[in-house]
């Protein structure tokens, strides 16, 4: 066995090892005969967390062992790195073969008894081309592959050239990303959160902002791509430091400010010191805690949402609100909710019906008042996000929703506008 070629952990080829055996099908012009592919498992990180490492890698050994057992002396798997493999098979199997790779049971001994896993996976695709090196097809698979794993419909994707656009497009955001922070590119805006008993202003958003060279990049294009690379973590104290700066800054001005509220993103909750992180930050700049709120959206395995309700309890425990961003997009379940302290939940805008059709603002009506019931009753707060006209806001009022965000009271201001509005525009009189 050649150690260089060779994944320590499965003993199938490594990435080096896929290079060399694919680049010599290359020479010998037979590529095109194959198809790539690029897997990556689903929530493997779960069997780690839940059974240790020793389970992990015994789970990871076997998964290769079988998906080794269904290949062709001629055909290639090696594992890149992680929960990802790489796979050049024969063109004519690729249909029969694609379920199986897609879903292997493996068998783990734990102490007294034997635990059963389907291992699912999602996959990139590439049809080889004549002119294509190793290196043409790891990046194309490997594109596709990513593509596949986050996205939230398709298990299996295969590469379009137009891809490769997007692809080196979003590396770009990624590889700019530290010197922008360091160039303080990104600003922080707030948007005002209005009471809709009295119509005064009661919280606000900070939103992020990258002012590049030549344009603004609005979150929705920057934040998938740094939740990707796990930069989000970055940016995401760095607003909550500027908003912490500023709040400071209001106070020893005699400005009071309002509780603002700042978007952690969810990968934050496998940081096990994300409470101690915040709390160190607003005791650096002084601030009480009731001056701050973490958003966090949604979560989808029960794993995370333990993270999330220890998170949550322990925020409480020191006075910082949190609440469930975009609430009713994402899994959570109205059963996991009641066992969840948080203090505030946001609808999303989604829920405000712009259609003119009457059985549809029926139909949304009822799932408004439902979901304010049910956080009226579980004692939560509840504020409505994307709040555009006076008709939504006054049906929001009927209903009992606490407040409301959106652009019929302010759009996300900029630190001097927002100011202004501390200190002398609290009233709204929209409805
Ligand atoms: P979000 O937390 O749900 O924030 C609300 C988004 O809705 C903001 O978009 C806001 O500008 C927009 N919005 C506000 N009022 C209205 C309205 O009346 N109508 C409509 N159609 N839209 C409205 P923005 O600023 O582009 O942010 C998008 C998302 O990006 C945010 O959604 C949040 O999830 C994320 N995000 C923004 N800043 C950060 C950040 O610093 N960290 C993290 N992790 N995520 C962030
Ligand atoms: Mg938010
Ligand atoms: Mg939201």
């Amino acid at each position: 066995m050649n150690y260089c070629y060779t994944d320590s952990l499965t003993g199938i080829l490594n990435t080096a090892g896929f290079m060399k055996q694919g680049t010599s099908l290359c020479e010998k012009n037979i590529q095109t005969d194959y198809i790539g592919l690029f897997l990556n498992i689903k929530g493997f990180r779960y069997i780690n967390q839940r059974f240790g490492f020793t389970y992990g890698d015994d789970a990871m050994r076997k998964y290769a062992q079988r998906i080794q057992k269904l290949l062709l002396p001629d055909e290639l798997f090696a594992r890149l790195g992680c929960d990802n493999y790489a796979l050049l098979v024969k063109k004519e199997r690729v249909d029969t073969l694609l379920d199986s790779l897609l879903s292997v049971r493996v068998h783990i001994q734990l102490e007294d008894f034997v635990n059963t896993f389907d291992l699912s996976s999602r996959a990139g695709l590439y049809t080889i081309k004549p002119e294509d090196t190793m290196n043409d097809i790891i990046n194309r698979i490997t594109v596709a592959g990513l593509l596949a794993k986050s996205s939230p419909h398709h298990n299996t994707i295969w590469f379009r050239e137009a891809m490769m656009e997007r692809y080196i497009h979003n590396k770009e955001i990624a590889d700019s990303f530290i010197s922008a922070i360091e160039n303080n590119e990104f600003s922080v805006y707030y948007q005002p959160k209005v009471s809709l008993d009295n119509q005064t202003l009661c919280g606000c958003e900070a939103l992020a902002r990258w002012d590049r060279v030549s344009e603004v990049i609005f979150p929705s294009e920057f934040v998938p791509i740094l939740e990707q690379e796990g930069s989000i973590c970055v940016l995401d104290f760095y607003v909550l430091e500027n908003v912490c700066r500023d709040i400071r800054n209001w106070l020893d001005t005699g400005i009071e400010p309002v509780r603002i509220s700042t978007n952690f993103s969810k990968i934050h909750l496998h940081n096990k010191n994300l409470a101690k992180d915040i709390l160190r930050i607003l005791d650096r700049y002084q601030i009480d805690t009731k001056y701050i709120e973490i958003e966090l959206t949604e979560t989808c395995g029960y794993e995370d949402f333990e993270s999330l309700s220890n998170f949550v309890d322990t925020m409480k425990a020191h006075g910082v609100h949190t609440s469930l961003d975009d609430f009713g997009t994402g899994y959570s379940s109205l059963t996991l909710l009641k066992d969840l302290n948080i203090d505030t939940i946001k609808l999303d805008k989604s829920f405000l019906s712009q259609s003119p059709n009457t059985t549809n603002k029926r139909t949304n009506e009822i799932v408004i008042k439902t979901v304010i019931n049910m956080a009226i009753d579980l004692e939560m707060q509840v504020i409505c996000e994307g709040v555009e006209t006076i008709e939504q806001a006054q049906l929001l009022r009927s209903l009992h929703c606490d407040a409301a965000q959106g652009f019929l009271f302010d759009g996300p201001l900029s630190h001097d506008d927002f100011e202004k509005r501390l200190q002398t525009g609290r009233v709204y009189h929209k409805i």
